[in-house]
């Protein structure tokens, strides 16, 4: 699976059983310290988007994380599909 498919298109693997998502390309990623519900291995992600997005573009706040596994609490899932056209 890819994680946020169209801003940076990591892959992960989600363990629902051990409550955890694992990372499978990077082994530092960075986590949102404002509200720790944001992780990801663009650092400018949290700067740029996820700040402005869930704190009104308040002074951002991350701190870097050694490993590949990141604990899961809470998972929402979108799918987008696009539409096909038929000539
Ligand atoms: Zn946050």
């Amino acid at each position: 699976m890819k994680l946020r498919p169209n801003k940076e298109n990591e892959p992960i693997e989600i363990d629902l059983s051990a409550k955890q998502i694992n990372f499978q390309k990077n082994k530092t990623f960075y986590q949102c310290t404002r509200c720790a519900n944001f992780v990801s291995p663009k650092m400018e992600l949290i700067i740029d988007w996820h700040n402005a997005q869930a704190h009104d573009d308040l002074s951002p706040g991350f701190k870097p994380v050694k490993g590949t596994a990141v604990s899961l609490t809470t998972l929402r899932y979108a799918a987008n599909y696009e539409p096909r056209l038929t000539i």
